[in-house]
C-alpha cells in the first residue's frame, strides 16, 4: 500500500455531503478492510443523508450496496482471503449467537447494525465491514453490475424465492423502479407467469424489454379487476410504496396469495378482514436478505443475465448522484465508481439491457 489515506463522502450533518480525506486503519477483529471499486446509491441512504433515521450520529459514510476487494483481514475472520472481491448490503451482518441467529434467522439478528447508517459504508474508497455479512462476487459480474444486486437485487430476488408461487404461478410487480425493474426480471427468469403494473401506458414497452408477459396501466385500468381477469395472482411484489396501491391491488390475489410490501413509505395499508379471511390471503413483507441468499442472488443473475440498468457516476460526483435518485430522475439505479477504469470499461459495465439492442 502507497497512501496512508483514502477519500470518502460522508454526511457531515443533514443534507450535507462531503468529499474527505481520511486516514487509513487497520480492521478491528471480526471485520475486514476493503478497496471499494463501485457503490450503489440507495433510496434508503436517506437515512443517513436525511436524518430520517432516529439515533444516527455524524459524520457518516452512507451507501450500502458497496462491492469491492478485501486488502486486510482482521483477527480471527475465517473464509475469507485478501484479494477477494466481496460485496457489503444493508444488513452489517448478523452476530451468531443472538436468539434469532441461533434460530437461523439472520435478518432479524439483534445486534445488527445497518450499513452506512450505524457504521460508515461504502461511498468511500476504503470500508470496513464485518465478515459475518459479507457477500462472495462471481468472477463474471462487474463490480459496477453487482453493486445494486446487494440491495435492490437482494430484496427483490429473495422475497419471491421465499414466496409462496411456484413456476408458472402468476406473478405480479407493482411499480417499475429501481426494485421492481429487477424484480420483473427475475419473476421471469424464475418461470412465473408475470405482470407488471405501473402508471402510464408508456412503460408498457419496457415491461415487456424487462420480460413481463402481461402490462397493466394503473392509470385507465383496475389492477385487482385485470389480475382476476387473468387467474388472480399467487404473489404480488410491493416494490412501490403507496399503501393505497397495495390495498387496491390486494383484491387481485387469487386464494392462498400473498402481497409481499418491500417499499417503506409513510401511508397506512388498509385491507379488509372479509379480503383477508375469505380467500386465506397474506399480506406480509421482507427485509432484504441473508448473506447465503446474497450470495445466489448475484449467481442466479450472472447465470441468467438479469441486470439493473445502471448510470454510473464518479465518487466525487456523489451529491449529484444522490438528488438525481430522489428526484426519481435516476435510470434505474445510479453506482458510484471510485477507482476510475478505462473508457471502455465504463460502458461495459452500464446497462446490459440497451447493450442487447
Ligand atoms: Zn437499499
Ligand atoms: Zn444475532
Amino acid at each position: 500500500m502507497t497512501t496512508t489515506t483514502y477519500r470518502a463522502v460522508q454526511v457531515s450533518k443533514p443534507g450535507r455531503l462531503d468529499v474527505v480525506e481520511r486516514e487509513l486503519t487497520a480492521p478491528p477483529p471480526g471485520k475486514v478492510r476493503i478497496r471499494v471499486e463501485a457503490c450503489g446509491v440507495c433510496h434508503s441512504d436517506s437515512a443517513t443523508v436525511d436524518g430520517m433515521f432516529p439515533g444516527v450520529t455524524y459524520p457518516r459514510v452512507p451507501g450500502h450496496e458497496a462491492v469491492g476487494r478485501i486488502d486486510a483481514l482482521g483477527d480471527g475472520v475465517q473464509g475469507w482471503a485478501v484479494g477477494q472481491r466481496v460485496g457489503v448490503g444493508f444488513l452489517g451482518g448478523p452476530c451468531g449467537h443472538c436468539e434469532h441467529c441461533r434460530g437461523g434467522d439472520l435478518v432479524n439478528c439483534r445486534n445488527q447494525e445497518y450499513t452506512g447508517i450505524q457504521h460508515d459504508g461504502g461511498y468511500a474508497e476504503v470500508m470496513t465491514a464485518k465478515a459475518s455479512g459479507l457477500v462472495a462476487v462471481p468472477d463474471d459480474l462487474s463490480s459496477a453490475d453487482a453493486a445494486p444486486l446487494l440491495c435492490a437485487g437482494l430484496t427483490t430476488f429473495s422475497a419471491l424465492r421465499n414466496s409462496p408461487a411456484k413456476p408458472a404461478d402468476l406473478v405480479a410487480v407493482l411499480g417499475i423502479g429501481g426494485l421492481g425493474h429487477l424484480g420483473v426480471q427475475y419473476a421471469r427468469h424464475m418461470g412465473f407467469e408475470v405482470v407488471a403494473i405501473a402508471r402510464g401506458a408508456d412503460k408498457a414497452e419496457l415491461a415487456k424489454k424487462l420480460g413481463a408477459h402481461h402490462y397493466i396501466d394503473s392509470a385507465t385500468t383496475d389492477p385487482a379487476g385485470a389480475l382476476q381477469a387473468l387467474g388472480g395472482a399467487k404473489v404480488i411484489l410491493i416494490t412501490a410504496a403507496g399503501g393505497q396501491m397495495t390495498a387496491a391491488t390486494f383484491k387481485g390475489l387469487r386464494p392462498g396469495g400473498a402481497s409481499i410490501v418491500l417499499g417503506v413509505g409513510p401511508e397506512p395499508i388498509q385491507v379488509s378482514s372479509m379480503d383477508l379471511i375469505f380467500g386465506s390471503r397474506t399480506l406480509t413483507s421482507a427485509l432484504t436478505g441473508d448473506p447465503a441468499t446474497g450470495d445466489a442472488t448475484l449467481r442466479f443473475s450472472a447465470l441468467t443475465g438479469v441486470a439493473a440498468m445502471i448510470e454510473t457516476a464518479p465518487l466525487e460526483g456523489a451529491a449529484d448522484a444522490y438528488a438525481k435518485m430522489m428526484a426519481g430522475k435516476a435510470r434505474f439505479r445510479m453506482v458510484l465508481t471510485m477507482n476510475r477504469p478505462p473508457a471502455g470499461q465504463v460502458k461495459k459495465a452500464s446497462n446490459r439491457l440497451d447493450r442487447s439492442e
